[in-house]
């Protein structure tokens, strides 16, 4: 399966295209979020421009990840599409890029590798804050203890105190 690509091979007149598949051993993942994860299929076609490259792709596996709500490990499907351009350095300085160039990326790096590219797809893709399912949100929501609400006053208590303090000083 072919993980690197050199972009000096890479002509005007053609967009490379690559199909391929990258294994998550060779990717850097949260493990702290991903406890597994299936391979990742990885399609990519990357344009050569006057000023570095256009680069357009599409990226699909599961995660493993665990419900913020019921703790339990459930399986997320990332499905997705991204574009963006990838300029050298020299470009930052450049003043060329207007507002509307949202999604560039610096690198004066010759060899593109895909494993980057698809840990960087995959972490864009994982949920800020995941749920296994929609039912998740109501059944366990989570309910205060008395004890746990009596804690809370009694730091609410402590930083009252703490404000009167500094008042006085
Ligand atoms: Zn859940």
């Amino acid at each position: 399966m072919k993980r690197k690509v050199n972009l000096n091979e890479i002509t005007a007149k053609e967009p490379l295209k690559v199909k391929t598949e990258i294994q998550p051993s060779v990717m850097n993942l949260p493990e702290e979020e991903i406890s597994d994860s299936s391979p990742f299929k990885l399609e990519i076609e990357i344009q050569k421009k006057p000023a570095g490259y256009q680069v357009k792709g599409h990226i699909s596996g599961n995660v493993e990840l665990t419900c913020s709500r019921c703790l339990k490990k459930f399986t997320h499907h990332i499905e997705q599409d991204f574009e963006y351009k990838l300029l050298p350095t020299s470009e930052i300085a450049g003043g060329e890029i207007k507002g509307s160039d949202l999604d560039i990326k610096f690198s004066d790096e010759t060899v593109l590798d895909l494993a980057d590219v698809a840990e960087e797809q995959v972490i864009l893709n994982l949920p800020v804050k995941p749920v296994c399912s929609e039912e998740c949100k109501e059944v366990h929501y989570k309910e205060w203890t008395e004890d746990e609400e009596k804690e809370v006053d009694k730091r609410w208590e402590k930083l009252k105190e703490l404000k009167n303090k500094l008042k006085k000083e």
